[in-house]
C-alpha cells in the first residue's frame, strides 16, 4: 500500500520531488526544536494541479498531509507526527508572482512564495504590501495566512487575514476552490477566504492568494523613549493614536530584562536608555505618512513634547536617519535571539485588551515572583496590539532544561489563567498547532469548540489534513 502510494506520488510530481531517504530534519523538525518527526515522504508539487493530484492519492489512501510552508511556525503545526506515516507537502517550489493589478492595488501570488519577495515584488511595482515579521526571510505567504500572522505593522494595517481578498484552496478530498477574487466588497454567503485563513492547514492547502496592497508611505519616523511604567506606556499610546491617527504604524513595548539580555549578549549594538532609573519599560515608536518628512517630523516632535509634559515620558531619541531607525528596531528585533542565548525559557505570545495590560502585568508578575521564586521576566511585544510576549527565563545560573521539565505546565496554567482572568487570548499570533491543541480545549468555551469541531468534520470527514494539529485527535 505505501509503496503504491509511493509510486503514484512519484509518477505526480516527479521521482526527484518526492524526498523519503536522507536527512529530512529542515522538514522533520520544527523552528524551535521542541520536536523532531518522522515523514513517510516529503512531497514537493509544483502547481496546484499537483497538490490536487497528491491530496487525492493521499486520500485514497486513507495517508494524512501535513502542509509546509518555510517552516518557521513556533507551535508545531508544520511537522509530522512521529509515527513515520504521514506526507510533508511542501509549498517551497509553488513561488511565482501571478500578477499585479496596480490600479486595484493588488497582487496574486503563489502560496510559497517568501514573504521579502512578496514585498520586494509589492515594492517594484511602487506599492506596498505591509506584513512584516521577523522570519520574513524564510516563512511563506501560504504559511502566514495559514497561521493568520501579525507582525510589527498590523496596528495601521491589520494582520494577514486582513491583507488578504481571495484565495485558491485544494479541499481535503483533492477538489480545487478558485476564490481568488480582487474584491473588497462580496456578500455572498458564508466567508470560506477567512475559514481557511487561520486555519493551520487543518482544512485545506492555500496554492495562491490575492493580497491587498498599499501606497508605499512617503516619511517613516522612529523613535525610542523610555517610560516610567506600564501605564505611562499605555498612557503614551493613546496620546500616539490621538496625535498620529492612521500614521501610527508601530508601537513596541520592551522590558528593561529583555534588553539587558542584548546588552548582554549582542554588545555590539546600542541600546538606549538601558538600565536607566526609573524607566522599567521603553517604547519604540513608529510614523509613517504620506506628508513630507519635514511636516511628519514636526508632528511627530510634537507628540513626543506633549508625552513629557504628561509626564509619560522621561527621555526619548527620534531616529535622525534611515539608517539609524534600522538600528532601533534592530534592537527589538535583537530580543528573541538574545534571550535564546540566555537559554532555555518557556515562550508565551498572549493578548489582553491594551487597556488591561498594565493590570494584567503587575498581577502575573506578582504572582510568579510568588509562585516561581527566581524565574527572570523576558516581556516584550506589540504593546499596540494588547499583544506582548510574556517569556519566562530559568533562574540564573541554574538547570534551564530540569527548569522546565519541572515547571513548564505550571507556569503556563499560571500564566493563561490571568490571561483568560483579563479576557486575553492564550495565542495572540502564533497560533495553536499541536504545541497548544491541548490549551485550546482548556481555555476555548465549549460551545466555540464544538462550531470548531463541526466544521472540521464538514470539510475534512477522513481527518487527513494536519490531525492533531489545532483540534486534537479525537
Ligand atoms: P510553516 O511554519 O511552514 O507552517 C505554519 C502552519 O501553517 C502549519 O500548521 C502548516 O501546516 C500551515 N501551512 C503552511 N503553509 C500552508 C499552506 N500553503 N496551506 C495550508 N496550510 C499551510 N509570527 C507572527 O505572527 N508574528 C511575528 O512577529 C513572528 N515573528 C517570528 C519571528 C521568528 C524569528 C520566527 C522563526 C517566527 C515568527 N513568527 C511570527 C511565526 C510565524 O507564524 C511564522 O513565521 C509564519 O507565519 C509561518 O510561515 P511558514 O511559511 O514558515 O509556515
Ligand atoms: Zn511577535
Amino acid at each position: 500500500m505505501t509503496a503504491a502510494l509511493l509510486d503514484t506520488l512519484r509518477q505526480i510530481v516527479g521521482a526527484a520531488h518526492v524526498l523519503t531517504d536522507g536527512d529530512l530534519a529542515a522538514y522533520e523538525q520544527d523552528w524551535r526544536r521542541r520536536q523532531r518527526g518522522r515523514a513517510l515522504a516529503v512531497v514537493r508539487p509544483a502547481s496546484t494541479a499537483e497538490v490536487a493530484a497528491v491530496v487525492r492519492a493521499c486520500a485514497a489512501a486513507g495517508t494524512s498531509i501535513v502542509p509546509q510552508g518555510g517552516n518557521t511556525g513556533l507551535s508545531v503545526g508544520s511537522t509530522p507526527d512521529a509515527s513515520g506515516t504521514q506526507v510533508v507537502l511542501s509549498l517551497a517550489r509553488m513561488n511565482r508572482v501571478r500578477g499585479i493589478d496596480a490600479d486595484n492595488l493588488s497582487m496574486t501570488v503563489e502560496a510559497g512564495c517568501v514573504l521579502q519577495s512578496v514585498q520586494q515584488a509589492a515594492a517594484q511595482a511602487g506599492l506596498l504590501f505591509p506584513l512584516s515579521l521577523a522570519a520574513e526571510g524564510s516563512c511563506t505567504i501560504g504559511g502566514n495566512l495559514a497561521t493568520n500572522a501579525g507582525g510589527t505593522q498590523v496596528l495601521r494595517y491589520g494582520n494577514a487575514r486582513e491583507l488578504c481578498l481571495g484565495l485558491e484552496v485544494v479541499t481535503p478530498q483533492g477538489e480545487v476552490w478558485d476564490g481568488l477574487s480582487g474584491l473588497r466588497k462580496d456578500n455572498t454567503g458564508y466567508d470560506l477566504r477567512d475559514l481557511l485563513v487561520g486555519s493551520e492547514g487543518t482544512l485545506g492547502i492555500i496554492t495562491a492568494a490575492t493580497l491587498k496592497l498599499h501606497a508605499q508611505p512617503v516619511a517613516r519616523l522612529t523613535a525610542w523613549a523610555a517610560v516610567p511604567s506600564m501605564q505611562a506606556a499605555v498612557q503614551l499610546l493613546g496620546l500616539a493614536h490621538r496625535h498620529l491617527g492612521a500614521g501610527l504604524t508601530g508601537f513596541e513595548a520592551m522590558g528593561q530584562f529583555a534588553l539587558s539580555l542584548v546588552v548582554r549578549h549582542m554588545p555590539q549594538l546600542r541600546v538606549p536608555f538601558a538600565g536607566l532609573e526609573g524607566a522599567p519599560w521603553c517604547v519604540l515608536l513608529e510614523n509613517s505618512d504620506s506628508e513630507s518628512e519635514e511636516h511628519a517630523r514636526a508632528r511627530f516632535e510634537h507628540l513626543m513634547e506633549l508625552a513629557f509634559e504628561d509626564g509619560c515620558v522621561l527621555d526619548a531619541v527620534v531616529a535622525e536617519s534611515i539608517a539609524q531607525a534600522r538600528e532601533l528596531w534592530h534592537v527589538r528585533e535583537s530580543i528573541p535571539l538574545a534571550q535564546a542565548q540566555e537559554g532555555l525559557n518557556i515562550k508565551h505570545d498572549i493578548s489582553v485588551a491594551a487597556s488591561r495590560i498594565p493590570e494584567f502585568v503587575a498581577h502575573t508578575d506578582a504572582l510568579l515572583a510568588r509562585e516561581v521564586p527566581g524565574a527572570r521576566l523576558v516581556t516584550f511585544g506589540h504593546l499596540g496590539d494588547g499583544n506582548l510576549h510574556y517569556n519566562v527565563q530559568a533562574p540564573e545560573g541554574g538547570d534551564a532544561a530540569a527548569f522546565l521539565r519541572e515547571q513548564e505546565p505550571r507556569v503556563n496554567a499560571l500564566v493563561y489563567d490571568a490571561v483568560a482572568a483579563h479576557g486575553g487570548s492564550f495565542s495572540a499570533e502564533h497560533g495553536v498547532g499541536a504545541l497548544k491543541a491541548g490549551t485550546l480545549v482548556r481555555y476555548k468555551s465549549p460551545v466555540a469548540l464544538g462550531m470548531m469541531r463541526a466544521i472540521k468534520q464538514a470539510l475534512d470527514p477522513q481527518g487527513i489534513m494536519n490531525p492533531g494539529c489545532v483540534l486534537l485527535k479525537e
